[in-house]
């Protein structure tokens, strides 16, 4: 079996504690030679390895532990992509749910924690590194036969320029509009996903919690009334949509393509962007070309099955049915009941049975574990049980991996 697999987790793992301590070490001044980075961050790969092997999980992860936030440094690796220091909020789009989160009272953005194309982007493989680095760890931890299931979790192309106000996600210098810049975001993304093919990689999931934000009313009202945008939301959509299949347009076709629409796991446990996925499923599931949509369902906020009437015939669905905010497991017949419900939708919109929908159906947590470092309300314990019981399930209900 190919992915993805009946069992499925977003990608990002509790990190253990001795990782944490040595990268509070490296912030406090050391250097990540005398804090002993690699050694221990090649022992908490292993060990999370170890641990989604044992509780039979195919496509493993890092559990992102290379990295201290779930976009890691792809984009500080690309050349041509400029660091904002104290960015003036100005040049964001302040109704976009990440913005308001990171501009400070006195209205400008932390320091370090956004990008924009400074001057035209390139690829450069020598620098772009962490990316296959984190592959690498995880192979040396997998059967050479299944590093073909190892899933690698990717940044949304988006990510750097839905924050910005239009035309700020570049400079003047580097491209004239949106369309230029976008054609040099998938030639960096092309570029990045070709190296990491050849590193042996055939298991994708960009992580996107800007799609997500299309399906919010709040966001959709701060577009509108932003006189800066010259297109609609439609269009941004649109453009989105047409941005991820550039950067894919040159996968092979045995590396499987997937999209996480997520709603955030913020520090805490907060999130961002509400809304029902009917706003947007039609465009999303029929004009984006991902194998694969990972989709959050654990709350209210998700809304219904209903739009999962417009999954073409070739895609596969993840119903992220299970709560990585709240400790307690979630009734098994009761998550049962939601993804026959589920299936029930993907049956009737493409004309197939029950039986037949359910081999394009899979489970998973909502969203990652740990999607930053730290601060998160589960303990490990209850990350792991809540991993056996995806597992349980997928075996009760297909009996397949
Ligand atoms: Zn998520």
């Amino acid at each position: 079996m190919a992915p993805p697999f009946r069992a499925e987790h977003m990608g990002s793992l509790l990190r253990p504690q001795n990782l944490l301590d040595v990268r509070a070490a490296i912030r406090d001044g050391k250097s990540p030679e005398e804090a002993g980075l690699a050694a221990v961050e090649k022992q908490a790969v292993g060990d999370v390895v170890k641990m989604q092997l044992d509780l039979g999980f195919r496509a493993v992860t890092s559990g992102e532990f290379v990295r201290t936030r779930f976009w890691g440094l792809m984009w500080d690796e690309f050349q041509g992509t400029t660091r904002l220091q104290d960015a003036e909020a100005a040049m964001f789009r302040l109704y976009h749910p990440d913005v308001v989160s990171l501009i400070e009272k006195d209205r400008k953005v932390m320091p370090g924690d956004s990008v924009i194309a400074g001057e035209k982007l390139s690829y450069d493989p020598k620098a772009s590194v962490s990316n296959v680095h984190e592959l690498q760890l995880v192979q040396q931890f997998v059967p050479k036969e299944r590093w073909g299931d190892i899933k690698l979790t990717m940044i949304t192309p988006s990510w750097f320029h839905m924050r910005y106000k239009e035309g700020s996600a570049y400079s003047n210098d580097a491209y004239a509009n949106d369309a230029e810049y976008f054609k040099g975001v998938a030639g960096v993304y092309q570029a990045e996903l070709d190296q990491l093919y050849k590193a042996g990689l055939r298991n994708v999931q960009f992580d996107d919690p800007n799609m997500a934000y299309f399906c919010s009313q709040k966001f959709r009202k701060g577009w509108e009334e932003d006189k800066d945008n010259s297109g609609t939301v439609e269009d941004l959509l649109d453009s989105y949509i047409a941005l991820y299949n550039d950067c894919i347009s040159k996968c092979p076709s045995d590396m499987h393509t997937g999209i996480h629409l997520c709603r955030g796991n913020f520090i805490g446990g907060r999130h961002f962007a509400e809304g029902a996925y009917d706003i947007i499923a039609k465009k999303l599931f029929q004009n984006m070309d991902v194998n694969t949509f990972y989709l959050e369902y654990d709350t209210e906020r998700a809304g219904g099955f209903e739009p999962l009437k417009f999954l073409p015939k070739n895609k596969n669905v993840v119903i992220g049915a299970i709560s990585t905010k709240l400790p307690q497991l979630e009734g098994k017949e009761a998550v049962k009941q939601r993804i026959y419900s589920a299936a029930d939708f993907v049956a009737e919109g493409s004309g197939q049975s029950r039986e037949e929908a359910l081999k394009r159906i899979c489970l998973s947590p909502q969203c990652g574990f740990s999607t930053h470092e730290s601060g998160y309300p589960l303990s490990e314990d209850e990350e792991k049980a809540k991993l056996s019981m995806i597992r349980q399930l997928a075996d009760e209900i297909w009996g397949e991996p």
